[in-house]
């Protein structure tokens, strides 16, 4: 699987030959050295390459088709340093099929007082020619990220690099193996999703594995693997269990379903707790620990939420906040005080862990296994956003919801579970209703390092609904907004 690294971003300048060699000499040079000061700046995620100038029909459409070839080329970026026809561009554009950002930008900050002259502002004329580039982005309904702001900016290279790491999603959601262990728990509805529309628009390729399969698996780890794991443990998290024997069982159910999964080229999996056929336990500690690992997880045969986490792990590789698998559980409803208590019956993403960890056996109410060992921690504090994609019938919705995670109001002891705490936008009276108007499910993605332009960038990638649940929102507004996209997506 590649990482953020091995992607590169091809930088692809419009000019036209109407002003000479001359400028166009100064347009390639001037091309060459933004990507070199952006990569020598070490902010962005991914290498970006001068790749030409766009002079003519055929080399504009040359350039795209070569980026939509090139596997490593996550995307283009294009800039019109000067004006660019963009009857030029439109054969290219319309065979594009990889993310495209139009960075609205100009090769100096500043008009020189004494020194503008109508060569100079043939040159400089990237108002000009990006007015042109944006008619013919918009003229083709292609999906576009625009960025407008001076190229050494900070803001403007920090907007650019989030963009690329949806781009890498994109690329990472389009080659995506998912591994159901058996199917969804019975009549849930928000958990069932149509797979074939998830790989049609999503690239998923979601597929079940038999739990006997992987009942087999574990059966063939050996004591030597197990010693190892235990030693990693030990050095990772606190044993607050005497039952040593819960833990190795987690520890064989990690490395079997490692196996299986490295195997089969899948980075997100689902189980269900109501069919571990074979197994001794749930896999408590066990999914917690593959998740920490980047991949994705949905309990219940939550396949969709699964691989979203994977999908949005993919966006945030190398980020430090955490990305984790969650379900909202409960309320705390003291006036002016409310929150949400988010946790799942054993598997909490240690990734959003706010201290060490520690290992845990009780037993689990459901499901009729032996007591799992689990990861319990307290999720740390700090904006982020939840996420939750569901089936509307033939399209698929991406619900994002802004949010403050806290640190929790009560110790609870006498939870079993990690838990996080938070506070919904705009307040979790409004947030809730909101949230349940749009659908949302219980089970979401939980990401401190995401952000919703982020979420929303992917969403008009892949062609999806985006609803954003804000400060600003508002029932009202929202059941507008809802109705609105009913209507479009059925005129489509
Ligand atoms: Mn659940």
């Amino acid at each position: 699987m590649k990482q953020m690294k091995d992607y590169e971003f091809w930088f692809v300048v419009g000019s036209q030959y109407l002003y000479g060699p001359e400028v166009l000499a100064t347009v390639e040079k001037r091309g060459r050295e933004m990507c070199a000061k952006w990569n020598a700046g070490g902010k962005l995620p991914c290498r970006i390459v001068f790749k030409t100038i766009v002079k003519t029909s055929e080399e504009a459409t040359n350039a795209v088709k070569d980026a939509n070839h090139d596997p490593n080329c996550a995307g283009i970026v294009t800039w019109c340093h000067t004006f660019s026809p963009s009857k030029m561009w439109l054969n290219g554009l319309r065979l594009l099929q990889k993310p495209w950002c139009h960075l609205a930008t100009q090769y100096n900050r500043h008009i020189p007082d004494r020194g503008i002259d109508m060569d100079f502002m043939n040159l400089n004329q990237a108002a000009h020619g990006d007015r042109e580039h944006g008619f013919i982005g918009a003229r083709l309904r292609k999906s576009r990220k625009v960025i407008a702001g001076y190229w050494e900016d900070r803001d403007v290279i920090d907007r650019l690099g989030s963009w690329m790491r949806v781009a890498v999603a994109v690329d990472f959601s389009r080659n995506l193996k998912v591994m159901r262990f058996a199917d969804n728990m019975p009549n849930v509805a928000v958990t069932e999703g149509d797979k074939v529309l998830a790989q049609e628009v999503l690239g998923w390729q979601v597929n079940t594995w038999p739990v006997g399969g992987l009942a087999a698996e574990v059966a063939k780890v050996t004591d030597a693997e197990v010693d190892a794991l235990m030693k990693e443990y030990r050095k990772l998290y606190t044993f607050n269990t005497k039952n040593i024997k819960s833990v190795r069982y987690q520890a064989k159910e990690e490395i079997a379903m490692k196996k299986m999964l490295d195997r089969e080229g899948c980075k997100a999996f689902s189980d269900h707790f109501g069919d571990l056929y074979g197994l001794e336990q749930l896999p408590g500690l066990a999914a917690q620990r593959l998740m920490a690992q980047g991949y994705g997880f949905g309990g219940e045969g939550d396949w969709k939420v699964a691989a979203l986490q994977s999908v949005v792990k993919a966006m945030t590789e190398g980020q430090k906040g955490g990305t984790a698998f969650m379900e909202d559980y409960t309320y705390e409803l003291e006036k002016g005080k409310e929150y949400s208590l988010g946790a799942h019956m054993l598997e909490v993403d240690p990734s959003v862990a706010s201290g060490r960890p520690r290992i845990e056996v009780h037993p689990l109410g459901i499901g009729g296994k032996a007591d799992p060992a689990r990861l319990v921690f307290e999720g740390r504090a700090g904006k982020a956003i939840v996420l939750s994609l569901i089936d509307m019938g033939g399209r698929l919705r991406l619900i994002c919801q802004d949010v403050e995670a806290v640190k929790p109001i009560y110790r609870m002891p006498n939870l079993p579970v990690a838990r996080v705490m938070w506070k919904a936008m705009p307040n979790v009276k409004t947030g809730v209703e909101c949230w349940i108007t749009a659908g949302g499910a219980h089970h979401t993605v939980l990401t401190y390092d995401a952000t919703a332009e982020q979420m929303r960038d992917f969403a008009r990638i892949m062609d999806i609904e985006f609803v954003h649940i804000t400060k600003d929102s508002t029932p009202e507004k929202l059941e507008h907004e809802l109705f609105l996209n009913d209507l479009a997506w059925k005129l489509r």
